[in-house]
């Protein structure tokens, strides 16, 4: 057999992000989806001058910050960062908060988006043939690893996989080739015996190849491969064409 491990990223490539699933609330008079209506719910009793516009807003430009961050060097900004960025943004002094408040956003946020991915049907009894025959391995850049647990959880899939490696716990993202050695190393997996799949050419193929590792582009939109990065190994429309590669 060609490769003795496989290993996935986890948002768009085993789940899909449904923003319809998150929460709607009126900003400003227009409807959109947010976790900030379950974040200020809980901060109202505490910091009562900060109404849910502010939180909403606070939201979206910690989140700005933390992805102006992450594109300097890939260095990842964990939940806890991002939130103290969103408390300041706000005037609050997080220390002088009841012990816990931070958390209870945190876990308040991780069980909107947790409730937001959806893991397709047909990908369950896939995982579980190739979990049979090779190492399975998660490799996603996101900044709280419990939500990503979560979600793996939820869909039932967890036992399948020998390591869930989230760019928080590492402190690096793809296409780092930190985070891929971590996952390697915890498979026992040498990278030309590995074949790596997700949706992201310039972080997930790019990534991949630069460590060694063959790559499966998922990529259902037939988008252009982007001038910059090389081709992967194999091209996909969807997760079930594994099937073909991995199940001779
Ligand atoms: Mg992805």
């Amino acid at each position: 057999m060609r490769y003795t491990a496989v290993l996935f990223d986890l948002f768009d490539t085993l789940v899909r992000f449904d923003r319809e699933r998150m929460p709607e609330i009126e900003v400003s008079g227009r409807r959109v989806r947010s976790s900030a209506g379950l974040l200020h719910a809980l901060l109202r009793d505490h910091a009562p001058t900060v109404g849910l516009e502010a939180c909403y807003e606070a939201g979206l430009e910690s989140w700005r910050e933390a992805e102006r961050l992450r594109a300097i060097d890939h260095r990842e900004v964990s939940a806890p960062a991002r939130f103290r960025h969103f408390f300041r943004r706000l005037g609050l002094d997080e220390a002088a908060l009841p012990p816990g408040l931070g958390q209870a956003l945190i876990d308040a946020h991780r069980g909107a988006l947790g409730r937001a991915a959806d893991f397709p049907a047909h990908h369950g009894p896939l995982l579980r043939r190739l979990a049979a025959r090779y190492r399975l391995a998660v490799v996603s850049n996101f900044d709280y690893t419990p939500t990503a647990l979560d979600i793996l959880e939820r869909a039932g899939v967890t036992e399948l996989f020998r390591a869930i490696v989230v760019s928080d716990a590492v402190g690096w993202r793809k296409p780092r080739r930190e985070i891929f050695d971590e996952a390697l190393g915890r498979l026992g997996a040498r990278a030309a015996d590995a074949l790596f799949v997700g949706d992201r050419p310039d972080i997930d193929v790019a990534g991949a190849l630069a460590v060694g590792m063959d790559a499966a582009w998922l990529n259902p939109e037939r988008a252009p491969l982007p001038a910059a990065v090389a081709a992967p190994t194999f091209e996909i429309r969807d997760l079930a064409e594994l099937a073909a590669i991995l199940e001779p």
